[in-house]
């Protein structure tokens, strides 16, 4: 710092300095509260003799989003009435986050001839060209510093979600009593039927459907959405853990498993990470599916001549299976068949294929989920936040993150795909025993739960053309295509 004339007067009177304080919203960076910054501020002024004859606070929340700061407007109204003779602040940035105001700030300074000092950038000399630079330069920074408070702030929220913190506002949390920690049990029990539902195979919109004939509703007191019960079945939350949702994308369904949570899961973790992979990307069948499919075997069964799915519909000739053929696409249009005599010769050929040990020995092989698969995706998840971590503390470049995020993530994206592709076998739980046995467990479900029974053992169905043309039921024409 070169000669300074706050020094140089210092030895004539005594100066009448003005502290000004202000508290940033960015109570990560220095964590210098208005307390400690007009502690420090005093300081100066004792060491260098000046009087302090006010202090200006503003509790503000960042000069930079404009809001109004009193402390601001009161201390330059009084630069301008002649009161001061040097302005104290802790640092330039305290003081202006603006270049406009920083500019207000150094034409007040030349015209009133007051010194700026502060306490960790020594003294500012606005009435030389190499001050006002330097004011500048430092203004610049604070203002770069103002945009990437957004970014400081997203980390914030991280920090919190890695040490399970509860975060306020919004509704209660379904199957959680408002503080957020304490379930609350019928809830929490439904929640517990859905995820076993859906992870049967059962569609969202089928649940949803079910829980509106209930009368079961949505804490806001809405009836269940398909994307509401999606989010809520993908959230880490009901297993107890905490995730991490970055940026606004709003197409992130599912977030980064950060931590475990002070709060008690609802479902294991097994089942939440099952959940999250079958449901936590866009545009699955197993999600848009979940308008129309209100027959069996709609899109289970496949065109023999074509290789087309099949649709179902509720003709004047009762309800059937056809070939749709619609125009512009490839399927031929040329297969229909009845849909009840169908349904229960389907039904019947997969429960006497259940009756069979040894077919259920092989689904059960079949449905094992490497464990390898599951590690990876957990490390996968740990891995992507701690890369964010050392993106945001600039221990990597950000080239380097992108190429090592993106490796990441398409890794994780196979092994959940992986996941989600691993049959699940829970359609077939309380089905047991002979054929005989099944038979009214089978009929007491819903059309959702039993498309699900169905393909727990089939991928498709191919219905070649009929032996005969005419009303008779050809059930040689069908051939299931067995998982195992
Ligand atoms: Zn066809």
């Amino acid at each position: 710092m070169g000669t300074v004339r706050a020094l140089r007067a210092t030895q004539e009177r005594v100066l009448r300095a003005a502290i000004y304080v202000r508290i940033s919203q960015d109570r990560a960076g220095e964590g210098h509260g208005v307390a400690r910054q007009t502690e420090d501020c005093q300081a100066l002024c004792d060491r260098r003799g000046w009087t302090v004859i006010d202090v200006y606070s503003d509790n503000d929340l960042g000069a930079y989003v404009g809001k109004p700061r009193p402390a601001w407007e009161r201390l330059i109204g009084d630069i301008e009435a002649g009161h001061v003779d040097v302005v104290v602040c802790w640092h330039p940035d305290r003081l202006t986050r603006q270049p406009m105001e920083l500019e207000k700030i150094i034409n007040l300074v030349e015209r009133k001839g007051v010194d700026l000092a502060t306490v960790t950038a020594g003294e500012v000399d606005l009435s030389t060209a190499t001050g006002r630079a330097a004011a500048r330069i430092v203004g610049a920074m604070a203002r770069h510093e103002s945009e990437q408070k957004a970014e400081r702030l997203r980390r914030q929220k991280q920090q919190a979600a890695e040490k399970g913190l509860v975060s306020g506002g919004g509704h209660r949390a379904f199957g959680y009593e408002r503080d957020g920690l304490t379930i609350r049990e019928p809830e929490a029990e439904l929640i517990r039927e859905a995820a076993d539902r859906v992870l049967a195979g059962e569609t969202i919109a089928s649940v949803c459907r079910d829980f509106e004939a209930r009368d079961i509703r949505t804490t806001a007191g809405n009836w269940w959405k398909p994307l509401t019960l999606r989010q809520m079945l993908c959230s880490a939350r009901i297993s107890g853990r905490r995730e991490h949702r970055p940026g606004k994308s709003s197409t992130a369904i599912i977030g980064e498993i950060v931590a475990d949570a002070v709060w008690p899961g609802i479902i294991s973790t097994e089942d939440s990470d099952e959940l999250r992979a079958q449901l936590g990307r866009t545009g699955t069948g197993r999600i848009t599916g979940a308008t129309g499919r209100v027959y069996l075997l709609s899109g289970i069964l496949r065109c023999g001549i074509c290789t087309g799915r099949i649709s179902g519909h509720n003709t004047g000739r009762g309800r059937r299976y056809y070939c749709p053929g619609a125009p512009g696409s490839t399927s031929c249009g040329r297969l229909t068949m009845g849909m009840d005599r169908t349904d229960i010769h389907i039904r019947d050929t997969v429960l006497l294929a259940l009756d069979s040990p040894d077919f259920r020995e092989r689904l059960h092989r079949r449905a094992k989920v490497d464990p390898a698969i599951r590690t990876s995706v957990k490390n996968d998840e740990r891995l992507l936040s701690e890369l964010d971590e050392d993106r945001t503390a600039g221990r990597i470049s950000r080239a380097r993150w992108l190429q090592m995020s993106d490796t990441v993530n398409a890794r994780l994206e196979t092994n959940r795909r992986k996941l989600a592709a691993v049959p699940s076998l829970r359609a077939l739980e309380g089905l047991d025993g002979s054929y005989e046995e099944m038979l009214p467990v089978w009929e007491a479900r819903n059309i959702s739960q039993r498309r699900a029974i169905v393909t727990a053992c089939v991928s498709h169905i191919i219905v070649n053309r009929a032996a005969r043309r005419g009303p008779v039921f050809d059930p040689d024409r069908f051939d299931p295509q067995w998982l195992v």
